[in-house]
């Protein structure tokens, strides 16, 4: 039986990254460091490359952030993003400054003619534009026609600017709708995705706190992808966003969407064990967070039924009282010390995918 099958979307490009639905599920994020300082912008989107954000957007709310743009985009890897609110000025200034995309909301940036400045501009460097629709910026008529910003106005006013971009002679966007609330996002994704070909960026908006964002993005990101929606997704968190990327291929993973990295499996622990398994599992997965290649490794409480327990994974250790033995698909290969345990499971692992840290 078909597991997910994914909703044909047409391709738009951002950079060299291709989004749609004859792609992988592209993951993004947002950086959180003032854009103006380029040190720390650059310096935090070398940390999301490295655990795998592929596509990176920075806020853009001055001049100054504007004009970092090709400095920062000189220095990274990723194609960038520049997220403008309010002044079309500023989003022609990303564009003329290198950005590979500009994330705007027509419905912050006033009259028509200024949309059309940043559709005219985009057109001619041959970037895309991200239409993003939220509940607070339903123009007022549609408000007025439905009374509240229900998923149904989102939806009308997403296909109003997809008419308006399309008379305009631009189809070079993906667009993002974004509820209050997991439920309004889910429906107006759904229904928008019925109604066009358009890729879709998802992801539930103020998330929250860590644990409250996760879950809350892991069940409204998690519905939709089931359905087939989503081209590419950012999770949204209040914290590093090293943690936004983390989690969204946690997801894509639980969903078998896509696989990228380690995933760290540790015992629920019980009477029998013989560690702290939670400390110690927190510390290979952050040692581990550089390995590409799919693996599982398991942290295992107790050396009886540690191995048997995580047979499937690729490698893990397990404790028994004073050392750790260290297995390979449920087989034990070594005995170890409490002190080497830890750097023998991230040498094996690291040779396993032929992975090592850059120093
Ligand atoms: Fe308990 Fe050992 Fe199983 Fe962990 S691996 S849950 S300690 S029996």
């Amino acid at each position: 039986m078909e597991w997910i099958k994914r909703r044909k979307t047409r391709t738009v490009w951002v950079g060299n990254v291709p989004i749609g639905s004859s792609y992988p599920i592209v993951v993004q994020s947002m950086t959180n460091t003032f854009t103006e300082d380029v040190e720390a912008t650059v310096a935090q989107i070398k940390e999301l490359e490295r655990v795998g954000c592929e596509v990176v957007r920075v806020a853009v709310p001055s001049v100054r952030a504007a004009e970092s743009l090709p400095e920062i985009k000189r220095r990274i890897n990723v194609p960038l993003i520049a997220d403008v609110h309010f002044d079309y000025k500023l989003a022609l200034l990303s564009i003329e400054n290198g950005a590979d995309c500009v994330r705007i909301n027509p419905g912050n940036i006033g009259e028509t003619w200024k949309v059309k400045e940043i559709v005219k501009l985009a057109s001619e460097r041959g970037i895309s534009i991200r239409i993003g629709v939220n509940s607070g910026s339903i123009p007022k008529e549609v408000l007025n026609k439905y009374g509240a910003p229900i998923p149904e106005a989102l939806v009308e006013t997403a296909l109003n600017y997809a008419k308006t971009f399309e008379d305009w002679g631009f189809t070079n966007i993906k667009f993002s709708l974004k509820g209050s609330d997991v439920k309004t996002t889910v429906i107006s994704n759904k229904l928008f995705a019925s109604k066009t070909d358009y890729p879709l960026h998802i992801g539930i908006t103020e998330a929250g706190t860590f644990i409250s964002g996760a879950v809350k993005s892991a069940v409204g990101i998690g519905i939709l992808l089931y359905e087939g929606i989503g081209d590419t997704l950012r999770v949204s968190l209040s914290t590093h966003p090293k943690e936004e990327v983390k989690i969204a291929y946690k997801i894509l993973r639980a969903l078998e969407l896509r696989k990228r990295g380690v995933e760290v499996i540790s015992c629920p622990t019980c009477g029998r064990c013989l560690v702290d398994v939670e400390t110690l599992a927190e510390e290979v997965e952050r040692r581990l967070e550089h390995i590409e290649k799919p693996l599982k490794v398991a942290v295992m409480g107790c050396a009886v039924n540690g191995p048997g327990e995580a047979k499937f994974a690729d490698v893990g250790i397990a404790g028994a009282g004073d050392y750790f033995i260290l297995f390979v698909r449920g087989k034990v290969i070594d005995k170890l010390s409490q002190e080497e345990a830890l750097e023998r499971l991230i040498e094996e692992v690291e040779r396993i995918a032929g992975e090592v840290r850059e120093k």
